[in-house]
């Protein structure tokens, strides 16, 4: 979500008039969009903070900005500890970018401009986007939460849950197939839910008839979304997910927690069993499906017990991959009250490398059992790592790297035979070409609402 509020301050900028740059030093506006889910995001955006103060010194024009969740929480703190900052926004008002910047610019002040909630028709999606990928992009769906997970401050800062209207989301999948885009990603705190405030009393659209619309939308090849909550997945969603061709065989459903004690504490809704019986109901449905986690370790009061019931559903998911954290207090949340039962990081510590040794060895286990099967890639251009190889991913959503295929564009579709397999990524052998973008595509402007 953050990444995708990222392009879109970058496109309200670019049609203002102003040119993306890789080299800080020369730039004169510096937007730094943060993320303050845990703690140790709002530690380092403090350290850079710090560093953009040598800068504007040398530069006394450049124009700082400081936008997303972060600036919304710490808002008036942010400009009495960095007097360098020009600009502090908010989620709910990022379409204000620009404007902003021209009133700091006239007025020589600094402005904090947070809004605390966001109207249907302000729906931030309408806005220009510069898109990292050609061929890939990221489509909001929802805004906000209407749950209270004790541990989290996402409703706090990203306010009540809005559902965008589901025409208004099948124009912009339109718009991005035409503009040479096969790929998207449906983007939602709780994306099972949506639907749920639109109507007004008469029929309103569920996810999966979201799913089925923007299926029916020609061009587009790869359906993803992120993330479902557990207690909302429903048959429905996986009938939906199975029946419909271009949605990807790949589910991210966070977990949290294996111990029901811990769940319940965490208010998520729902119970170990419970997650496990939806898990094998979207495995029946699709056995292709690969599925990955998110997984809190150290919440407060988490017994050893209570671990040994997270290690037990993390061994029975048989998850593919999973995002592990160390529980970290936020303020404002439920759970940051509790500051008597916090574990001690040796704890965490060492729980954590327990949980993470069952994770990798049931992703090696799940890709080893790719090899010599037939894949479509998506290629995303060349290797990190090595940039005479190239990266696709499978549908699954797993990373391959692949010998040859000289001249083969990022957003061409191959077909290949997988060959080898480690815990992170595969390796292939391309067989056969599928297809090949257009090589420069003429770029379809949104409309600006
Ligand atoms: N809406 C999604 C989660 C979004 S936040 C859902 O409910 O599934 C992404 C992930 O960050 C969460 O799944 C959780 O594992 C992690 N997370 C959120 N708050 C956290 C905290 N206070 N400490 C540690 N991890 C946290
Ligand atoms: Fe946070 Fe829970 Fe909402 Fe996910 S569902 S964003 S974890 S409150």
């Amino acid at each position: 979500m953050n990444e995708h509020d990222s392009e879109r301050i970058a496109g309200l900028l670019e049609a203002d008039g102003m040119e993306h740059i890789d080299d800080i030093e020369s730039a004169d506006v510096v937007v730094m969009n943060t993320c303050c889910i845990r703690e140790n995001a709002d530690n380092r955006f403090y350290g850079h903070l710090g560093e953009l103060k040598a800068l504007k010194a040398t530069n006394p024009d450049l124009q700082i900005a400081i936008a997303g969740c972060l600036a919304q929480k710490d808002r008036d703190a942010i400009v009495d500890r960095a007097g360098h900052v020009d600009v502090v926004f908010g989620t709910h008002n990022l379409h204000r970018a620009v404007d902003l910047l021209r009133d700091a610019r006239t007025s020589g002040q600094p402005i904090v401009e947070i809004l605390e909630e966001q109207e249907h028709d302000e729906f931030p999606s309408a806005l220009p986007t510069r898109r990292e990928s050609s061929f890939a992009a990221w489509v909001t769906i929802q805004i906000g939460c209407d749950n209270n997970c004790a541990f989290c401050i996402v409703p706090q800062v990203r306010g009540k849950e809005i559902s965008r209207r589901m025409g208004d989301i099948v124009a912009e999948v339109a718009d991005l197939a035409k503009d040479g885009v096969t790929e998207i990603t449906l983007l939602g705190q709780n994306v099972n839910s949506y639907g749920r405030d639109l109507g007004a009393g008469q029929y309103s659209p569920k996810f999966a008839d979201l799913l089925r619309a923007v299926n029916d939308v020609a061009g587009i090849r790869r359906i993803r979304y992120t993330s479902p909550h557990p207690k909302d997945f429903r048959i429905a969603t996986i009938d939906a997910m199975s029946q419909c061709a271009n949605v990807c065989e790949h589910l991210h459903l966070p977990l949290q927690s294996g111990s029901d004690r811990i769940l319940a504490r965490m208010h998520r809704g729902y119970t170990a069993d419970r997650y496990l019986e939806r898990l094998r109901a979207a495995r029946t449905a699709m056995p292709e499906l690969a599925v990955t986690t998110d997984i809190i370790v150290g919440f407060p009061g988490e017994t050893e017990a209570d671990f040994q019931q997270t290690l037990a559903v993390a061994e029975a998911g048989d998850f593919d991959g999973a995002y592990t954290f160390v529980y970290s207090s936020r303020p404002g949340t439920e759970a940051a009250a509790w500051v008597d039962e916090m574990l001690p990081a040796s704890v965490t510590g060492e729980r954590m490398e327990r949980l993470v040794s069952i994770i990798r060895a049931s992703s090696a286990r799940r890709h080893a059992a790719y090899v010599g099967s037939t894949q479509e890639l998506l290629i995303e251009g060349p290797s990190k790592r090595d940039d005479r190889r190239l990266t696709g991913r499978t549908r699954s959503h797993k990373v391959v790297h692949l010998d040859g295929g000289d001249g083969l564009r990022a957003g061409s579709y191959v077909q290949a035979t997988i060959t080898k397999a480690f815990s992170h990524y595969l390796e292939a052998q391309i067989d056969e070409v599928i297809s090949v973008p257009a090589a420069t595509r003429v770029r379809i402007p949104l409309t600006v609402v």
